[in-house]
């Protein structure tokens, strides 16, 4: 056995056939052994071994030993499936919403049993709803004293996640030889990669969950390491020169210019220089273009796709998500009206006939520009010549999928856009030495957005200036959290959702369900487009816009004047600075309300102020760092960086350099 086994896909773990597989997949964003390995827990609970019922909290996580009296079936299809049993400090109910028979055939009536469960004390009855495991009495010491609990999704149990990453560890080896130099090993005092993945996947105490955590610290440079090899491999792939014809006619993108609704800011004005001059030469672009949100990428992105076009090549624009690319298309066609341009969308919902014809104008280059998703990522799209890519929110794609986009062309330039300026201790340590332009300022229509913070129940006091607004044609986001991968299962992945569709709900019935409209992660892509284009339209109904974080990345509704965020304590602040440029992209005034609920005090006030002082990314981002590098707090994501798994810059920014380094060896 070798490290070796890390490579093997899911499939090859017992009882996982290609289905499961998809599943396990979607969750930890890989179909290999080794990405189940580095999904981590983010809690262990401990288990209270055979307490005294009647002593033991509401709430508790407990193994009991129990005989059965008695099961009473549901008279309705209501009720749950009961099942009494008898303990020497108290009686026990086991209540099934839904039962199997094979469940019900392991608790016959006078057996001994042992259950797993969590202990709850509803008006003096002692339960446990859905028992984790019950086993025979003599088995009880198979029952986990130590319950590790993972992040999960609503396909995948916690029991049946847990069994498989114990089996896959069963098939690492200790004496195996680690990738890491064993002097470098020795200097951090770190494990190797077989111990530190046992470790996390067995935590013993609170300082497992520790960013500090010697195990995790080893993990997050293996990350980084990879990351610098990439971006290494990104960068000397190819040379560093292209082939380029000047083109004659500069008078068309003149034109162009004069055309646009708006003066184009001085930064903006800059960055199309930069970029224009480097896809005017035989150097290969590779080039950063960083703007703080709402500064105005998009149409920068535009005039860089126009002088690539003016040389006969075709240009590709990637952004994270359908709503976006959507959105892009149609940003694209307006402004491009004029000019005889063909720009075309490419999705993971285009029909199937569709896209043999997109593919097709693509081949024979009579598209120009093509706006895609990961889409385009596939093998049968061809370009005739690809001549620039552009790459939006590029922190949600991986390098190798940009290496990916890259390779459809001969001497490609690359423009990457994004959205959070990322410090600049950091920049030179993520991208080494990258060209990069920056938007350092926003139109100058913008009046600056005013950010206010209070508390969510005194949120009926806005009622009125939200009409107001209404009244005005202006527009309102509320944000409810998003609901994502949680850790308790399929239960609060419930709630989550409860939480924007209550708020959705209640919203209705204060303004009315013509003006209210929801969006949230788990609606099809299609339904998700029809509300967002029904938002934008500065004539339709909808105004007010119920959505999770869906809506974090670029959307721009020019009409949007209020955004709500509840449970704003709860989010980075880097995402809250994110959401907050949602408004604000016009010249109307605009306001960020920043809800918080129950639990709020001095730390999370502190946090909100900043944002509430300053609306300075680059400044928010620093701070945000600071602020997550000296708690103790991991796993909120910080937006705007390239999404590692395990590594936390916050944490572990000093492992760049010794990655960087050990990289380029
Ligand atoms: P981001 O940098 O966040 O991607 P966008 O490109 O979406 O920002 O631009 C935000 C809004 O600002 C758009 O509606 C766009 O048309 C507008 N805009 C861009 N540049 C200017 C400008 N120089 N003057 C006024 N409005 C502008
Ligand atoms: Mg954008």
């Amino acid at each position: 056995m070798s490290h070796k086994n890390l490579l093997l896909p899911l499939s090859f773990l017992p009882r996982v056939g290609p289905t499961i597989a998809k599943f396990l997949q979607n969750l930890i964003g890989g179909n290999r052994i080794f990405d189940l390995l580095l999904h981590l827990p983010n809690r262990a609970e401990k288990v209270l071994i055979l307490p005294r019922l009647f002593e033991t909290a509401d709430d508790s996580l407990v193994i009991i030993r129990a005989k059965v009296e008695s099961h009473q079936k549901p008279k309705t299809s209501k009720q749950p499936y009961k099942v009494t049993c008898y303990t020497p400090t108290g009686f026990i109910s086991l209540i099934f919403f839904k039962i199997f028979p094979s469940q019900i055939s392991k608790m016959p009536i006078g057996s001994e049993i042992a259950i797993l469960g969590t202990l709850k004390k509803i008006n003096g009855e002692n339960q446990i709803v859905h028992p984790q495991e019950i086993v025979p009495a003599e088995q009880i010491e198979t029952l986990s004293q130590n319950n590790v609990i993972y992040p999960l999704s609503s396909t995948v149990s916690q029991k049946f996640l847990t069994k498989k990453i114990q089996e896959s560890l069963s098939k690492l080896n200790e004496d195996d030889v680690d990738w890491i130099d064993s002097k470098l090993l020795q200097q951090k005092n770190w494990p190797n990669l077989t111990r530190a993945l046992k470790n996390l996947h067995n935590p013993q105490g609170e300082d497992d969950f520790s960013p500090h955590n010697l195990n995790r610290k080893r993990l997050a440079y293996d990350e980084l390491l990879a990351w610098q090899i990439a971006v290494l491999m990104a960068k000397n792939k190819g040379q560093n020169h292209k082939k380029f014809e000047a083109s004659a006619d500069k008078n068309s993108i003149k034109e162009f210019l004069k055309s646009l609704p708006f003066d184009l800011t001085q930064s903006q004005l800059r960055a199309i220089s930069e970029i224009s001059s480097e896809i005017n030469s035989d150097k290969k672009m590779l080039r950063l273009l960083q703007g703080d949100v709402g500064s105005g990428k998009t149409v920068v992105a535009i005039i860089s796709s126009l002088h690539t076009i003016l040389q006969n090549k075709q240009v590709c624009v990637i952004a994270p998500t359908t709503v976006l690319a959507k959105q892009h298309l149609q940003y694209f066609q307006r402004l491009l009206r004029e000019e005889k341009i063909i720009t075309e969308i490419l999705t993971s919902d285009t029909t199937k006939k569709q896209r043999e014809k997109i593919l097709n104008n693509l081949s024979t280059g009579k598209t120009h520009i093509l706006i895609s998703t990961h889409a385009v990522l596939e093998d049968d799209v061809k370009f005739k010549n690809l001549g620039l890519a552009i790459i939006d929110e590029q922190h949600r794609f991986g390098v190798m999928q940009r290496l990916k986009l890259v390779e459809k062309g001969q001497d490609v330039d690359t423009l990457l856009m994004s959205a959070t300026p990322i410090p600049r201790s950091l920049m030179m340590g993520l991208y080494g030495d990258m060209d990069i332009s920056i938007l350092a300022e926003k139109p100058k229509n913008r009046q600056p957005i005013e950010t206010l913070v209070m508390s969510a129940k005194k949120i009926s006091q806005l009622y009125q200036a939200i009409e107001r607004a209404i009244k005005n044609g202006e527009k309102i986001y509320w944000i409810c959290p998003a609901i994502e991968k949680s850790e308790d299962s399929e239960m609060s992945d419930e709630i989550a959702l409860a939480n924007v569709t209550q708020k959705h709900e209640e919203l209705v019935k204060i303004f009315g369900g013509e003006k209210v409209r929801l969006l949230h992660g788990k609606m099809k892509e299609k339904d998700k487009e029809k509300i967002m284009a029904e938002f934008a339209n500065p004539l339709g109904t909808a105004k007010i816009l119920v959505a999770t974080t869906v809506i974090e990345v670029g959307i721009d509704v020019p009409d949007a004047t209020v955004i709500l965020i509840e449970n704003s304590e709860n989010f980075g602040l880097s995402q809250l600075h994110q959401l907050r440029g949602r408004v604000g992209r016009s010249e109307k005034k605009s306001f960020c309300i920043l809800l918080y609920g129950e639990k709020f005090g001095l730390k999370q006030r502190t946090r909100l102020d900043i944002l509430r002082n300053s609306n300075d990314g680059f400044f928010i981002a620093e701070e945000d760092l600071k602020l997550r590098g000296s708690g103790e707090l991991l796993g909120t994501k910080q937006s705007g960086f390239p999404e590692f798994r395990i590594a936390d810059l916050s944490f572990d920014s000093d492992l760049l350099k010794i990655a960087h380094r050990n990289a380029q060896l």
